[in-house]
């Protein structure tokens, strides 16, 4: 990480220390005005985030990556989004002849056969766009929390993430799920209710599952993998993060 980077992500981290989620998510929105973004797949943890954003008119563009695979429920939690709060989020999807080649190639199912298949797939439908959607911002304001996987526990609110070139803010990193839900209840935000039946970390339809009481967090994502291999690349969480754990 630069000097240039290090300071700015220090900076950005001693400002909020103290505050609570929704006056840091307010000082770093008017601080990247126009230069900030959420990305939110419709978990509940998203949906909180989305709630504090547009109850305050923040300046901040939600966006969703639609991979062409999810699930019903969740289509239905993003039109009821946009219901809600008279929004409109924006979508972005994958590339259509990097998809088109890929299908032909490989067929639709083709991520249970292989790893590499599987990378493969999620580079197309959600690294690639997503890629687009951070384009030209400063701040990456998402979902994770700490409980979600042991990476993630190492994690810091505000940390530079030097694969895509920005600043990540997670504000609910030490959200427990009952201060999610508690939030979600008692604001009656409009939540997938996958997340009743068992289901913890929501993508796409053919590589989520429910997990079962006291099963690891991340063990309802591509199951059939070995555990040391399942991220996305949406959040690399080791050697590609330099996290500011000064403050
Ligand atoms: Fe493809 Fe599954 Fe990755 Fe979705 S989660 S992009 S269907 S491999």
């Amino acid at each position: 990480m630069s000097n240039n980077n290090f300071s700015k992500t220090y900076d950005l981290s001693y400002k909020i220390s103290g505050l609570s989620e929704e006056d840091a998510l307010k000082l770093i929105s008017e601080e990247h005005a126009g230069k900030i973004v959420f990305s939110s797949s419709f978990s509940w943890e998203d949906q909180a985030i989305a709630h504090m954003i547009l109850t305050n008119k923040l300046p901040i563009e939600i966006f969703t990556i639609d991979t062409g695979r999810l699930f019903d429920e969740t289509y239905y939690v993003w039109g009821r989004t946009n219901e809600k709060y008279h929004t409109k989020i924006k979508a972005y999807y994958p590339n259509n002849e990097a998809l088109e080649g890929y299908l032909q190639q490989n067929g639709p199912n083709a991520f249970y056969e292989s790893i590499d298949l599987r990378k493969g797939c999620c580079h197309i439908r959600k690294v690639e766009p997503l890629k687009r959607a951070l384009a030209g911002n400063e701040v990456w304001v998402t979902g994770l929390r700490a409980e979600h996987s042991p990476e993630r526990k190492q994690l810091s609110q505000v940390e530079w993430d030097e694969t895509n070139n920005i600043i990540k803010f997670h504000p609910l990193l030490y959200w427990t799920t009952e201060d999610v839900t508690s939030f979600i209840y008692k604001n009656n935000i409009p939540y997938n209710t996958l997340h009743n039946k068992g289901f913890v970390s929501i993508g796409c339809a053919p590589c989520t599952r429910a997990v079962k009481p006291g099963e690891d967090f991340r063990a309802g994502r591509w199951w059939w993998e070995d555990k040391n291999s399942k991220e996305c690349g949406l959040h690399s969480t080791s050697a590609n993060h330099e996290v500011a754990k000064a403050v």
